[in-house]
């Protein structure tokens, strides 16, 4: 309890002690003027505090009076008690000389004191008492302590109010951007942001708009339950905002700023603006991430001369930054995503292109998926026809189209456009688009309302259009033109592949149906001589399986055949022919070549009927040549004895002649008679030859001739006696021919190899010569009956003698025991001969597995 008249010590000291709540400081304040009218005495007191938003000090804790009596305190300070106590920071009262009119609590006497916190005047605090004696010194001094504490008082409750404030804006903060982040979906974004904005601004309503790839989404929103504290929901009410030339400036600046009708803000424009639709004041936020504006956020204020207050700037701008990051994000997110399923759809759609034959049906699955991803009503696609003048509908995607080569012409509509420019075109609204022809609608059943058209080229070839029909909230945009390119490229590839497909198949059908029908045989194999293709007359000539032989080895089919050899063996230099014989005894004349890329093929022609009408001739030609033989004998005998009789010159001369000619014709006709005779005489008598000793006895017998022209024979005996089945006299023959024609074509002093080498198939000879070599054009003729070469001629004083039955003859001894005989030859430099011999002659029969 206060006693009725306390002293000035006691007065001082319970001023200076008195306890009060600071938690509480409305409560506090109200106490500590009670205290004071207790302690003085008096009978009013008041507090004034500073007051930032009007100048000057209003009135806030009474006491012994009633707030609204008293009025605010202007910043000019007139009474000369109030100014003394302000100038001097100290407590003072009015006296004698000073009435207390002007002051607040007047009339009385009235005492007043600046409360003073960390220098600075926060508030003034007045004691009045209706009479008695001006306050002295000492009460004057318990004031002064009464202020200060007011002082205290004021300044911790400030701080509190400031930081609960604070804490509220934190608060905020943190749940707009809580609720903001992470969120997937854009309008989902942008309603919490609005949501959070409504919730820490007393604005009535929130507009925003998102710019996004050049295409603009505006929406407002109303709050649902007006300023509730439990909740704020918004909803969206229009989808357009009113073009108001501040939102350009709050774009360019990336600075909020407020249009209002009163006090009257901004350009009359945006102020008419305003007004029309009914709104006080507006404040617009940049939305913006970094420097860059993705558009703006607006806060609106209904009720006349209200806007936006100070504090709530600030926070209302954190937020719109918070959900610029927000609605980005989603924007982002939605992008990733519809990239993603666009990239699932676009694997699924290069899927459907490449497993599926029928182009048909991969496109018509195309565009059922595309249209799917669009969301759009259809999805069509056009070919341009053959003719390049008209487009036909071949696919289409969506409900109810199920249509079919609909045309159009290249001169008509969105599509013929597109096709002819080859460019994509958005016609977001196709009523009011000349290019936009109606009766497309009227064929295919839409009612068009949107347009995404896109070329469909491959190589710089417009080979159609993609058309998404109906977007399904109104307008195309450049992400669905993406999209869309991205199937017409897909689309693009699988036209062509399957164009080219088509080429090839047919050409490999027309190339096999070739194959296969045609009356020569073939063969064909793979590089590692694996059979591809053995045609008809292959399999029935050979009795083959052609499908059991397909796969396998050509060695493995042709068993013990020279065809397997020619077909595998690396060694064999192609083109090369040869005759082979069926196990039907069919002949066919063999050409083995090399196919680019595949393998090699042997092209078979049944020769059989010209071999019998060549044997036929053969032995017309024997029995005339041997018909010949005798009387030319009897030539040759007759010139014979006119060696030793008397003759002239001129008549030896003649008869030297006769004698060269009857023993070049005796030559050619025994030659012949050879060649026919080993020709038609298919049946070899075997016997052990040893190789070495056939060379060894044709180079005896040539030896003479070499050492005539001087040349150097070199031949290294094989270290191994190899002996093979063969007939030694045809073998004989073969390497005298051989080595004859070296000897006869090489020039004087020549070097003249014989080689041997083997291995467990086969032996290989080959003659070498320094000789004049073969012309290129003459090597594959070197082996035909009755040619001779050039070289034979070169010195016409001194042709070389020969028949050009050698080779021919040769070439058929070698392969009736089952090898080959073949030359390399350069002009200037020699030529070489080579032949193999199988160490046992296979039997020209083509001996198949019994079982193919
Ligand atoms: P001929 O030797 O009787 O002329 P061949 O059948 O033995 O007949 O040879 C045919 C042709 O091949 C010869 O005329 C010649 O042009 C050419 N020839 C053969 N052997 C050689 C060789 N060693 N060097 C150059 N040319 C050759």
């Amino acid at each position: 309890m206060v006693p009725e008249n306390p002293t000035g010590d006691s007065k001082l000291y319970r001023a200076a002690t008195a306890d009060f709540d600071f938690d509480n400081p409305g409560e506090a304040l109200s106490g500590l003027l009670k205290l004071a009218v207790d302690l003085l005495p008096a009978q009013r007191a008041a507090l004034y505090e500073f007051d930032e938003l009007q100048p000057g000090f209003t009135p806030r804790y009474v006491h012994g009076i009633s707030l609204s009596e008293l009025g605010h305190l202007g910043s000019a300070i007139e009474h000369p008690v109030l100014k003394e106590s302000i100038t001097k920071r100290s407590a003072a009262s009015t006296d004698n000389t000073h009435s207390s009119l002007g002051l607040p609590l007047a009339p009385g006497v009235v005492a007043c004191a600046p409360c003073i916190a960390s220098g600075k005047i926060v508030g003034i605090i007045f004691i009045a008492k209706d009479a008695g004696e001006h306050f002295d010194e000492d009460t004057l001094a318990t004031i002064n302590i009464l202020a200060s504490r007011a002082a205290e008082i004021l300044t911790f409750a400030k701080q509190t109010a400031n930081q609960i404030y604070l804490f509220h804006r934190l608060t905020l903060l943190y749940q707009a951007s809580h609720a903001i982040t992470g969120i997937r979906d854009r309008e989902e974004a942008i309603k919490q942001l609005v949501t959070h904005l409504l919730k820490a601004t007393s604005a009535d309503r929130c507009d925003v708009l998102v710019m996004e790839d050049g295409e603009v989404q505006a929406m407002r929103f109303d709050q649902q339950l007006q300023h509730s504290n439990i909740q704020t929901i918004v909803s969206k009410v229009v989808e357009t905002i009113p073009d108001y030339p501040i939102h350009h400036q709050v774009l360019r600046d990336l600075r909020p700023a407020t249009v209002s009708l009163v006090p009257p803000k901004g350009s009359s424009r945006d102020i008419a603006i305003l007004q029309e639709e009914g709104i006080s004041s507006a404040t617009i936020f940049p939305l913006a991430t970094g420097n860059e504006a993705h558009g703006f956020v607006r806060l609106l204020y209904l009720e006349p001369g209200r806007q936006i207050l100070d504090q709530e700037m600030e926070l209302a701008q954190a937020i719109v930054n918070i959900g610029a990051i927000g609605i980005q994000d989603a924007i982002s997110l939605e992008k990733a995503e519809d990239r993603a399923s666009q990239l699932q759809v676009l694997a699924e759609i290069g899927r459907e292109m490449t497993s599926t034959l029928d182009l048909e049906v991969a496109l018509e699955n195309t565009m059922h998926h595309t249209q799917q991803i669009m969301q759009c009503e259809a999805c069509v696609l056009f070919l341009l026809d053959e003719s390049g003048e008209k487009l036909i509908l071949k696919a289409s995607g969506g409900r109810q189209m199920r249509i079919r080569d609909v045309a159009i012409r290249l001169e008509e509509g969105i599509a013929g456009w597109v096709a002819r420019n080859r460019q994509p075109l958005i016609v977001n609204d196709v009523r009011t688009n000349p290019l936009y022809h109606s009766a497309i609608d009227s064929q295919t059943g839409l009612l068009t309302s949107s347009v995404l058209c896109v070329p469909l080229d491959t190589r710089g070839e417009s080979l159609g259009v993609i058309e998404a029909i109906n977007h399904p909230r109104g307008a195309f945009t450049g992400s669905d033109q993406q999209m869309l390119n991205s199937v017409a490229s897909w689309a693009a590839i699988a036209l062509d592949n399957a164009n080219l497909f088509e080429r090839v198949a047919d050409e490999r059908s027309r190339l096999e149906t070739t194959l296969v029908e045609t009356a020569d045989a073939v063969v064909l194999t793979d590089r590692s001589g694996r059979i591809i293709l053995v045609n008809q007359a292959a399999g029935q000539a050979f009795r083959i399986n052609a499908d059991l032989a397909k796969g396998r080895l050509a060695t493995e089919i042709f068993i013990n055949h020279p065809l397997g050899d020619l077909l595998m063996d690396e060694d064999v230099s192609l083109p090369t022919t040869m005759e082979v014989t069926t196990p039907a005894d069919r002949v066919l004349w063999t050409t083995i070549s090399e196919v680019t890329d595949v393998g090699r093929v042997a092209v078979m022609q049944d020769i059989t009927a010209l071999k019998q009408i060549d044997r036929m001739r053969s032995q017309l030609l024997g029995t005339a040549a041997h018909d010949l033989k005798n009387p030319l004998n009897a030539i040759r005998l007759g010139a014979d004895l006119l060696n030793d009789a008397e003759l002239t010159g001129q008549q030896r001369k003649a008869l030297q002649m006769m004698q060269r000619a009857t023993d070049s014709m005796t030559n050619l006709i025994t030659g012949l008679l050879e060649t026919i005779r080993v020709e038609t005489s298919t049946t070899l008598f075997l016997e052990e030859c040893d190789i070495d000793e056939i060379i060894q006895m044709t180079i005896d017998d040539l030896k003479p001739l070499a050492d005539a022209m001087k040349h150097e024979i070199i031949y290294e005996p094989p270290t191994e006696t190899l002996v093979i089945k063969g007939e030694p006299n045809r073998l004989c023959s073969v390497v005298n021919n051989l080595l004859g024609n070296a000897i006869k074509f090489t020039d004087r002093g020549g070097r003249i190899e014989i080689g041997v080498e083997w291995d467990d198939e086969r032996i290989l000879v080959n003659v070498t010569d320094n000789g004049p070599g073969i012309p290129d054009d003459e090597i594959p003729r070197v082996f035909e009956h009755l040619f001779r070469g050039r070289v034979t001629v070169s010195d016409p004083n001194n042709p070389i003698d020969g028949t050009g039955l050698g080779l021919a003859l040769s070439k058929t001894v070698i392969e009736q025991h089952g090898g080959r005989i073949w030359v390399t030859s350069e002009e200037g430099v020699g030529s070489t001969f080579y032949f193999t011999l199988p160490w046992e002659p296979i039997p020209k029969t083509g001996s198949l597995r019994p079982d193919d």
